[in-house]
């Protein structure tokens, strides 16, 4: 009976160790999708200082084009002036215009430069990005297939317990299985040199020692409460 029930927890503990190792991500994975999170992070901010810088550039520009037009038509008032004062005033405005039109064109030059500057950062993430992700899809498959196999075998072992589980009694079994879940994965433990049990290593008591290799009923350790056997009985 529990050389059966010792078959069963061979399976138990394939399946613990079947069930680790399916949630062992790859760390490959791991750090391929938080370099790709990093960058698509690096890409939204990016696009967002260029919009930003893009905005503050087109306001320059509509700023420039009214004082360009501005200086042109003053310039044209000035041909057209009645009066020679008339004129000079014209051509004073004209000068005003163009000097504000320089100075805004020269702040606005730097500004250019940085939203292309931004403009070949934004190009180089989404790059860095689309190279990333065929790598990505590719370990990530590899991933679901990796998992998918270790819970094909999963379900071979599954049933393989149940088969093999029918040949144990019921009320052994469950006590069993309380006793694995009480001690991280191990319910049925060996009786070492006729003395200790092999699951806690506390030293057994004669007459337990004796009740289980009688063989009568289920015998537990005193102390941790796992299933002695006493194989070589
Ligand atoms: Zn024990």
């Amino acid at each position: 009976m529990l050389e059966t029930l010792d078959q069963v927890q061979r399976r138990d503990l394939g399946l613990d160790a079947l069930l680790e190792e399916k949630g062992q991500t790859p760390g490959e994975l791991l750090e391929l999708r938080e370099r790709l999170g990093r960058l698509q992070t690096e890409l939204e901010d990016a696009e967002a200082r260029y919009s930003e810088l893009r905005q503050e550039v087109g306001r320059s520009e509509l700023e420039l084009k009214s004082l360009d037009e501005r200086r042109k038509n003053a310039a044209s008032s000035a041909l057209e002036a009645s009066s020679a004062k008339e004129a000079s005033q014209y051509q004073n405005q004209e000068m005003q215009f163009t000097t504000r039109y320089q100075e805004l064109e020269e702040d606005t030059l730097p500004l250019i430069e940085r939203l292309e500057g931004l403009e070949d950062e934004v190009n180089r993430l989404r790059g860095d990005i689309e190279d990333l992700e065929p790598e990505l899809e590719r370990i990530a498959q590899a991933e679901v297939d990796r998992v998918a196999d270790v819970k094909a075998r999963i379900g071979t072992l599954e049933s393989e317990r149940a088969e093999v589980a029918r040949g144990v009694d019921p009320s052994l079994l469950k006590q069993y299985e309380q006793v694995r879940r009480a001690r991280r994965g191990v319910g049925l433990v060996e009786i070492i040199d006729n003395q200790r049990c092999g699951g806690c290593n506390v030293r057994l008591p004669i007459h337990v020692i004796q009740k289980a290799r009688g063989g009568q009923g289920v015998t537990r350790c005193p102390s941790c409460g796992r299933i002695l056997w006493a194989k070589d009985a």
